[in-house]
């Protein structure tokens, strides 16, 4: 079966000296991978380079049981040269690709939000947005999205709204009143504060939404920490130690 489709490309690994074996995150398939073959070649059927991150429209070959698709050729619709120039806007792309790769498998049904999400944090990263922002509303509304929303406002056991002190507790889906605590660790009231201020912006309009210095830090553990209780495994996210160290020496 042939088919084209819009995708990103999340990952690109060298397979051989013209060739790639590239992770898609697809409109019509959602998460796919192909085998692309003789496209670092110049003269080939793959109109420019099919770079990190770039968008393009993707003729796919798939054979019925096989993860592995054949990329027959490729033209590219976006680029993104800015997220590859800016070290900073490279390696937050890094991590919520990697962050996506963790939460979407193989088979996930497509889904149309996600495709745009990308679209959306991509976009904002290439125009110099702040990157802890970014990806920290990004990484929220991606669990949402997939079916892991964060309850941050009314306890998720409960329903008590604005519950006080907090507690947090990953597995049973976020804040927690102290009568329903039993695991629950206290939680900072500005980080909820900041999560369900996120939850109801537009992405654009979270970068404007400020947290204290080391803030975003602690978001990004909060998220990391509920993701991997929510998928129960360890996310890899190689990426985010590189952008932790970047920051770090910044
Ligand atoms: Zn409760």
């Amino acid at each position: 079966m042939r088919l084209t489709t819009p995708a990103f490309v999340l990952r690109r690994v060298r397979w051989s000296e013209s060739s790639l074996i590239l992770t898609l995150y697809s409109l019509d398939l959602g998460r796919a991978s192909g085998m692309a073959r003789g496209c670092l070649r110049p003269k080939g059927s793959f109109l420019g380079k099919v770079e990190l991150f770039s968008e393009g429209e993707f003729c796919l070959s798939r054979r019925e049981g096989r993860e592995l698709d054949t990329v027959i050729e490729a033209s590219i619709l976006a680029h993104r040269e800015g997220l590859r120039e800016d070290p900073r806007a490279f390696a937050a792309a890094a991590v919520f690709s990697e962050w996506l790769l963790s939460v979407v498998s193989y088979g996930n049904e497509p889904s149309e939000p996600v495709y745009h999400l990308l679209d959306n944090v991509f976009s904002l990263l290439e125009d110099g947005a702040a990157p802890m922002p970014v990806l920290c509303g990004g990484i929220q509304r991606l669990l949402a999205l997939s079916g892991h929303g964060m309850q941050v406002e009314a306890c998720a056991l409960c329903g008590k709204p604005d519950p006080s002190p907090p507690r947090w507790n990953p597995s049973a889906g976020g804040v927690v009143c102290p009568g329903c605590a039993p695991g629950g660790e206290p939680v900072s009231p500005g980080l909820l504060g900041f999560l369900a201020k996120s939850a109801g912006t537009p992405l654009e309009k979270v970068v404007k939404v400020r947290l204290w210095p080391g803030g975003y830090r602690q978001c990004l553990d909060l998220l990391r920490e509920y993701t991997e209780t929510h998928l129960e495994k360890r996310l890899p996210l190689k990426a985010l130690r590189i952008m932790e160290d970047m920051l770090d020496a910044t």
